[in-house]
């Protein structure tokens, strides 16, 4: 091995650890992306295309980040000029497994005469190995009818479809070109230009625009066969063919969220257009703030809009997470905190401050259980994990969503709502476009209370950053989350704990919103101790396990209670859940909570059906069943 071949190193104290790019000397300004979707191979082909602009002139190279796909060729463009470049692939790199193999591009020769933007055109072609990518066969689809695609490149899944420099520090602008065969819809996280088909190839290519600068994570495809229902001028869903009544009135209040979001922030919303898209079964997340296009799991088409919050964080990152970019995953709480705090937030404006502390005491139970699945001194229990060299979605978790709404919610409380809502303002307007870590926050904050606040200087003395941001385990501050909502929940969980419960309970919990269903079903599994046999039964009878329809939120956490209290009776049932979603939310406490109670049976079920789940989520759930 020469000199110049040597395996590239990521430096611990960069930016962004999580790429290999060497972004800081050059850096991507606009991306023209060609993909051609061919469904019976099971692959994406085409082209990347990028502008450049040079920072160091000096640069000799230029590193991209890669993890999959095939490089067919890399070539200098200047206007009608084309030059073969050379290029590697650092295929023994000591973090190929985690971070991926990087591409090493050598740049021209300009001699003294570097340009300041460069643009180089890369073909590639993704295989199985491209995690970012699902491919789903028509099985595994609401219709069974046609084949599906998406991707899902957030955290660092961007770099599983094509060579980018794959960190949240570097904005981009994008454009798409899409081809599929007829009759499938190819989606893209932008704004579609135009449309037009060939009767030659049966193959219809789209056109989309994304004018607002995004990190690499937000790019998102999609295909399948599809219908569109507007639900209000800017707002609209796309699904498969024959659910989209079902999603538009579930995801009417989308506007809603929007406007309410708009006037807390003082910012209309900048993406002009608002879709949402279903996604098959396997979508592991409950949500992904695509812009443009949000990508939800058809778990939330509950019939009753009972968990619409979901949209109300999608659509919040629309700002916190969007516009307002964390640079790098360690600091994921900036998207994510923030995000729980608008959600929260809209949740108060429109609902009151009951259900927003209601919503804040069943993130409470939730992160407490994470934390305990984590083990206090994990380094993924804080809000500044150490993730060198790892794959930051290895400690995927409620923590940096949680505990990072926790500390907003404290700053909060010091100052009052109104100067907090004024500091969300200036945060905003000055971080737009951008990308930063919390001290970004910190210094709008501070500067505002020092001079803004009564008595700012010493509030601000009483805060202890460095505790809230490295402190692991347990949220270490008592929160008082008053909600009378709350206050039910557990005098009905005590009822039946106690064993004094009656058949009118039933009516009750029937008619409570969902998160109040969950925090008393939360209430018992964290008294799960005290759920002897004639309690579970009384659960099971007086609220209809059996026979009542329950969502998804619900059903869980109702499986997670029946398996630690060591029940068999609704193990078909789980089997069916785990069959019918993919949400990890979901099927990674049933799973767990399974595999405590029958390890044998619950490997052997998730080894024969873990390829319908999507790769991520089988990796995850590889930790513990395989
Ligand atoms: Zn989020």
């Amino acid at each position: 091995m020469s000199d110049d071949q040597k395996s590239i190193k990521i430096d611990p104290k960069s930016e962004d650890i999580s790429t290999f790019s060497n972004f800081t000397q050059i850096q991507q300004q606009k991306v023209e992306i060609f993909a051609s979707l061919d469904f019976s191979k099971k692959t994406l082909t085409g082209s990347i295309t990028t502008t450049y602009k040079y920072i160091d002139k000096t640069s000799k190279e230029l590193i991209l980040d890669l993890k999959g796909p095939k490089i067919e060729k890399v070539e200098l463009i200047e206007n009608e000029k084309i030059t073969p470049l050379q290029f590697r692939i650092d295929l023994n790199n000591e973090f190929k497994d985690s971070l991926g193999t990087p591409l090493i591009i050598k740049l021209p020769d300009f001699q003294n005469e570097t340009p300041e933007l460069l643009k180089i055109k890369i073909d590639y072609i993704t295989d199985e190995n491209c995690t970012g990518i699902q491919f789903l066969e028509k099985e595994q689809t609401f219709t069974k009818q046609h084949y599906f695609m998406f991707t899902q490149c957030e955290a660092i899944q961007c770099r599983t479809l094509f060579p980018i420099q794959d960190t949240p520090s570097s904005k981009i602008l994008v454009e798409a070109t899409l081809e599929v065969e007829k009759p499938y819809k190819f989606l893209f996280g932008g704004i579609e230009i135009e449309s037009s088909y060939n009767e030659k190839t049966n193959k219809i290519i789209t056109k989309y625009t994304q004018k607002i600068p995004i990190p690499s994570y937000l790019i998102a495809l999609a295909c399948g066969n599809l219908e569109y229902k507007k639900i209000s001028e800017r707002c609209g869903v796309y699904t498969e063919i024959g659910l989209g009544d079902k999603a538009k009135y579930e995801f009417e209040d989308s506007e809603k969220f929007i406007e309410t979001a708009e006037n807390y922030l003082g910012r209309k919303y900048d993406w002009e257009i608002y879709n949402l898209l279903v996604l098959p079964f396997s979508f592991p997340y409950g949500g992904m703030e695509n812009p443009n296009l949000t990508f939800v799991t058809p778990s939330l088409l509950a019939g009753d809009k009972s968990l619409s919050n979901v949209i109300a964080h999608e659509i919040s990152h629309s700002w916190t997470g969007n516009l307002v970019t964390n640079k790098n995953w360690k600091n994921f709480w900036v998207n994510e905190g923030f995000t729980i705090f608008m959600e929260r937030k809209i949740a108060e404006i429109l609902y009151g401050d009951d259900m927003k502390n209601l919503e804040s005491l069943v993130g409470y139970e939730g992160v407490l259980k994470d934390i305990e699945m984590l083990g206090e001194d994990s380094t993924y229990t804080c809000l500044n994990p150490d993730i060198y060299g790892v794959d930051p979605d290895d400690g995927f978790t409620t923590v940096p969503y949680e505990k990072g709404f926790q500390l907003l919610f404290y700053l909060e409380s010091l100052i009052g709502k109104n100067d907090f809502q004024n500091i969300m303002k200036n945060y905003i307007d000055k971080y737009k476009f951008l990308s930063i870590d919390y001290n970004g926050f910190k210094s709008v904050y501070e500067d505002y209370v020092k001079n803004k606040v009564n008595k700012g200087e010493e509030i601000l003395k009483e805060i202890d950053w460095e505790k809230w941001i490295n402190s692991k385990g347990k949220p270490f501050y008592k929160f008082n989350f008053e909600s009378k909502l709350g206050d039910d929940a557990v005098k009905l969980g005590d009822k039946f704990l106690n064993g004094n419960c009656s058949s009118e309970d039933k009516n009750v919990f029937v008619n409570w919103h969902t998160n109040v269903k969950m925090y008393f079903l939360k209430y018992l599994i964290k008294n799960i101790d005290k759920v002897n046999n004639d309690v579970y039964d009384k659960l099971r009878d007086v609220l209809g396990f059996k026979s009542e329809h329950y969502n998804m939120e619900i059903l869980n956490l109702w499986f997670q209670i029946s398996l630690k209290t060591k029940h068999d009776d609704f193990i078909e049932d789980v089997k069916k859940f785990l069959l019918e979603i993919g949400r990890l939310k979901f099927v990674r406490p049933v799973y767990f909570s399974w595999y405590e109670l029958q390890p044998k049976e619950s490997k052997e079920f998730f080894e024969k059906n873990k390829m319908v789940y999507h790769p991520f989520a089988r990796r995850i759930l590889s930790m513990k069943l395989k």
